[in-house]
């Protein structure tokens, strides 16, 4: 992977980015999304933002490389921290984390999501969160895809702001409204897995203690594993 040429996860996230858009990348690493993204015309410039200083060095050196120091600004900090207003950004990308994490960043700093349009969120576990967020935040899922890649699955979500009243119910929530309407190889392969996953626990509970906070981890995971059941049926 290069800022040429992205994994198919990244490849993913950059076809969501409009044309011309001003893009915060957070957690930028190699800095490979926003310089592809520039490279391409779809953004005409980007903050990458780390908060870690080796990926932070690695980011300034891929942007210098590239000859795009004009375009792209390299910033170290803590989440959306590093968004100033002059920046007018208008899409934020925040790939290859914890959906507890992603969630935790959007609501450290929710000032910077004013001049904000679309939200390109790509959660490596607990997707949920998200949508969770969404919920109370005027922010609604407009597109999701999953994706395998190297034998891990990845799901991506497209949020853009909206005045709407949003309410998922539970299976949207935990699988997601638009992945739930395709239901496709990759969706059915994850939640068979995670279903599985469940009922493993669940077992592993019922022959252990029995205690207040047990009994409610069953009623959750069993319930969990009611929804998965009726919708890969
Ligand atoms: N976004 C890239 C991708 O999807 O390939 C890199 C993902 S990498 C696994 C996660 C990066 O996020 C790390 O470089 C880490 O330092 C950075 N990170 C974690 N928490 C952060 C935060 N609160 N603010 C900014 N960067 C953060």
């Amino acid at each position: 992977m290069n800022e040429q040429k992205l994994s198919k996860r990244l490849t993913c996230v950059a076809n969501y980015i409009p044309k011309g858009s001003r893009i915060a990348d957070i957690g930028s690493d190699h800095a490979y999304l926003p310089c592809f993204a520039v490279l391409n015309g779809q953004a005409s410039f980007a903050v990458a933002g780390e908060v870690a200083s080796g990926p932070f060095e690695s980011a300034k050196e891929q942007v210098k490389h590239s000859q795009l120091t004009a375009q792209i600004d390299v910033r170290f900090g803590d989440g959306l921290s590093v968004i100033e207003a002059e920046d007018a950004i208008d899409t934020i990308v925040i790939a290859g984390m914890g959906g507890m994490l992603i969630r935790a960043i959007l609501e450290a700093n929710p000032e910077k999501l004013e001049t904000v349009e679309r939200l390109i969120l790509q959660p490596n576990i607990g997707a949920w969160q998200i949508r969770d967020w969404a919920m109370g935040h005027h922010f609604k899922l407009v597109s999701e895809t999953i994706l395998r890649e190297d034998n891990k699955i990845y799901e991506i979500l497209v949020l853009e702001k909206t005045s709407e009243r949003i309410a998922y119910n539970e299976k949207e929530r935990l699988l997601g409204p638009f992945l739930l309407l395709e239901k496709n190889e990759v969706f059915q392969a994850k939640w068979l897995h995670e279903k599985e996953n469940w009922a493993r626990i669940v077992n592993g509970i019922q022959h252990g203690q029995e205690t207040e906070q047990n009994t409610e981890k069953i009623t959750e995971l069993t319930e969990k594993i009611r929804l998965v059941e009726e919708v890969l049926r």
